[in-house]
C-alpha cells in the first residue's frame, strides 16, 4: 500500500544501525588504543627520566667520592646538595606525570563522550531523515488509493465515507508531522514569531480534544477541562503542544484503553495533563524523551514510527511560554505527562 513497505523501511534502518555500530565500535577500538599509547608512552618518559636522574645522581657520587680525601666537609655539603637536587627531579617528574596523566583522562573522556554524541545525534539525524520520508509518503499514498478506488467503483454511501474518513486522518497526520517539522525547525533557527494572545485556554483544549476524537472516534477520551482558564500565549504552538501529548498517548498505548486530558488552574499555576495507560517509559528514559530526534529502544525493538521531535517541541512550547513538561508513571501503569505553566 505504501510506497515502500514497512519490512524495506525496516531492512533499510536495520542496515543503517549496523553500520553505525560497526564504525561505532572501530572509533571505540582506535580510541582504546591511543589512549594506552599515549599512557604508556607517558610511563615510559618517566622512567628514562628517573633512570637519567640516577645516572647523574651517581656520576657526581663517585666524582665526589674521588675527591673526598682531601675535603671531607665539602663532601658532606656537595652530597648533601646532589641528593637534595635527586630528590627535587623525582618530585617534578611525579607531579608533571600526574598533571599530565589527569589531563590525558580528562580530555580522553571529555573526547569519548563528544565522539559517542557525535554519533548518536548522526543516527538519529539519519533515522529522522528516513523515518520522515517514510511517514510523508504513507498517507499519500493511502489517501491516492482511496481516491482512486472511490473514483474507480460506484461505492455506496457507508463505503464512501469510510474511504473520505481514511484519507482525511491521513491527511491530518500529514497536517500533525509537517507542521511539528516545520515549527521545530523554525523554533530553533528564530524565525517563528512566538505571539502573545489572549486565549481561552479551556476551549483550546476542548478544541483539540474534540478533533481528536474525530479523528479516532473508538478511541475512549476522558476530558476534565476546568471551564474559562484564561491564558497569554501563541494558540497555534499551544494546540500543538495539546495535540502531540495526545497522538503519542494514542500511539504508545493499546487502542481501548482510556486516554485523560486533564486542565485544572490552582492559584497562580495552570496544569495540563495527558495521563494514557500504555506501557510508560523507563526511569532513565524519562529526561531523554524530550531531546531532539530521541526515540526509546533500538530499530529492532520499536513497533511504532515517528519521527523523534514530538516532545522536544512539546518542551520548547512550554519552555516558550515560561511553563515545564516532565513526564511521571501513571498509576496503575502509564504514562503521565505534565505541564505546568505560570499565569
Ligand atoms: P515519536 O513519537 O515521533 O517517536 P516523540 O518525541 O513524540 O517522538 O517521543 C519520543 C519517544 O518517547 C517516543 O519514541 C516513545 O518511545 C516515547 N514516548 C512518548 N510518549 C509516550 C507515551 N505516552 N508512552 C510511552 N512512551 C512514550
Amino acid at each position: 500500500m505504501c510506497w515502500m513497505s514497512d519490512f524495506a523501511w525496516k531492512r533499510n534502518q536495520n542496515n543503517m544501525a549496523g553500520e553505525h555500530k560497526r564504525k561505532l565500535q572501530l572509533a571505540t577500538i582506535a580510541f582504546w588504543v591511543l589512549l594506552v599509547y599515549i599512557i604508556a608512552a607517558l610511563f615510559w618518559w618517566a622512567l628514562s627520566l628517573q633512570k637519567q636522574n640516577e645516572e647523574i645522581y651517581q656520576l657526581q657520587k663517585t666524582h665526589l667520592l674521588s675527591i673526598k680525601s682531601q675535603n671531607d666537609s665539602f663532601y658532606q655539603q656537595r652530597l648533601q646538595v646532589i641528593e637534595e637536587e635527586k630528590r627535587r627531579n623525582i618530585s617534578k617528574y611525579i607531579g608533571e606525570g600526574s598533571t599530565f596523566l589527569l589531563l590525558i583522562l580528562v580530555g580522553a573522556v571529555f573526547i569519548y563522550r563528544s565522539v559517542r554524541r557525535q554519533f548518536r545525534l548522526q543516527r538519529q539525524q539519519q533515522n529522522f531523515v528516513m523515518a520522515v520520508t517514510h511517514e510523508l509518503k504513507t498517507p499519500i499514498a493511502v489517501s491516492r488509493l482511496n481516491l482512486e478506488t472511490m473514483l474507480k467503483y460506484q461505492l455506496d454511501e457507508t463505503k464512501k465515507n469510510k474511504f473520505l474518513q481514511m484519507t482525511l486522518q491521513e491527511t491530518l497526520r500529514l497536517d500533525t508531522l509537517i507542521n511539528n517539522i516545520l515549527i521545530s525547525s523554525q523554533l530553533d533557527g528564530n524565525a517563528y514569531k512566538i505571539s502573545k494572545e489572549d486565549i481561552d485556554l479551556s476551549s483550546l483544549a476542548g478544541d483539540v480534544a474534540h478533533q481528536f476524537s474525530n479523528r479516532y472516534p473508538d478511541r475512549p477520551l476522558q476530558a476534565n477541562i476546568q471551564k474559562e482558564i484564561e491564558f497569554v500565549g501563541d494558540p497555534l504552538l499551544l494546540k500543538l503542544l495539546v495535540s502531540n501529548l495526545l497522538e503519542n498517548a494514542n500511539k504508545y498505548s493499546p487502542k481501548e484503553k482510556p486516554i485523560e486530558l486533564k486542565l485544572a488552574q490552582h492559584g497562580g499555576e495552570v496544569d495540563l495533563e495527558v495521563n494514557d495507560e500504555g506501557e510508560g517509559i523507563p526511569d532513565d528514559e524519562k529526561k531523554k524523551v524530550f531531546e531532539k530526534f530521541y526515540r526509546i529502544g533500538s530499530e529492532q525493538t520499536r513497533r511504532t514510527q515517528g519521527t523523534g521531535l514530538g516532545l522536544y517541541l512539546c518542551k520548547k512550547i512550554a519552555a516558550d511560554h515560561s511553563g515545564t513538561i516532565q513526564v511521571k508513571n501513571n498509576q496503575p501503569q502509564g504514562s503521565k505527562f505534565i505541564v505546568q505553566f505560570p499565569v
